[in-house]
């Protein structure tokens, strides 16, 4: 593969986890350890400590992007104890579409999951898109199949060039990886990342290899440099490890080897 300058992205989501009282010292805490150049750092907080989160990081550290972890796929209505688009405006720059802890407990389909698709781009938000598939699957010799599915529903009847200039990530993370402690092997995560771009080809995008992916799936400090060695792999969606500030200034300082390997193959 050539050399690229795709962005090397790491971003943190902390699910249900922090409350607004928390949040801010350890988005602080984990800014502070982590200012390593050319790596673009994302703080997926719960939807309550997002002013908490933004306002930490406005005052000590700006370049980190705070991220909301949902978002509904209409503007306003009904939907008790939902948040739309509109509502994340100044809270969040990025918005976490299809987790598959979403799919799992909110019985989230693709079709929903490309309506919030197109609500984010249209609220200016910079989607990471997950897709990935249950260990069922892949035993199965499926995970290519499911996987193109998902990524089918979610971007069918988009204009690609929308979603492009939205500046799409697309994080593969595979069910059976996540919070489990067991992670994909690196050759098989850029074996997909490569399929996701030829499918993305495949669905009109003229651009696929300029979309970054990440790997999400147990990424730790100690396993996250054998994504990165991977040209195809940008970074990392990270959950359980990233409420630890050693993991995360471990997780980003190896992301900048690689952010200034790029950078130096282009130069
Ligand atoms: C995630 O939440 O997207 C994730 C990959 O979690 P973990 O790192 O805990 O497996």
């Amino acid at each position: 593969m050539m050399p690229t300058m795709r962005p090397v992205v790491i971003a943190a989501n902390w699910k249900m986890n922090t409350t607004p009282s928390d949040a801010a010292e350890l988005a602080r805490t984990i800014a502070g350890r982590t200012r390593v150049a050319g790596v673009t750092r994302v703080i997926c907080p719960p939807f309550v400590c997002l002013a908490s989160v933004r306002d930490a990081l406005v005052a000590d550290d700006p370049q980190v992007a705070v991220g909301a972890q949902d978002v509904h796929h209409e503007l306003a209505g009904a939907y008790t104890g939902d948040t739309s688009a509109p509502m994340l405006d100044g809270l969040a720059t990025w918005v976490i579409i299809g987790h598959s802890e979403r799919r799992r407990d909110h019985g989230e389909t693709d079709e929903r999951i490309g309506r919030k698709l197109g609500r984010a781009v249209d609220g200016g938000l910079r989607p990471i898109l997950c897709v990935g598939e249950q260990l069922a699957d892949r035993d199965a010799g499926r995970a290519f199949e499911v996987v193109e599915r998902q990524l089918g529903g979610a971007l069918d009847g988009h204009d690609a060039a929308r979603v492009a200039a939205a500046r799409l990530v697309i994080a593969y993370e595979p069910v059976w990886a996540i919070g489990t402690g067991r992670n994909a092997l690196g050759s098989d995560a850029a074996a997909m990342a490569e399929a996701i771009r030829a499918t993305l080809g495949r669905l009109g995008w003229e651009r696929a290899g300029e979309v970054p992916i990440l790997y999400g799936g147990s990424v730790t400090a100690a396993n996250i440099g054998e994504f990165l060695a991977e040209p195809s792999i940008d970074g990392a969606l990270v959950g359980g490890a990233s409420l630890k500030p050693d993991e995360m200034a471990g997780i980003v300082g190896r992301a900048g080897i690689t952010a200034a390997a790029r950078l130096s193959a282009i130069s």
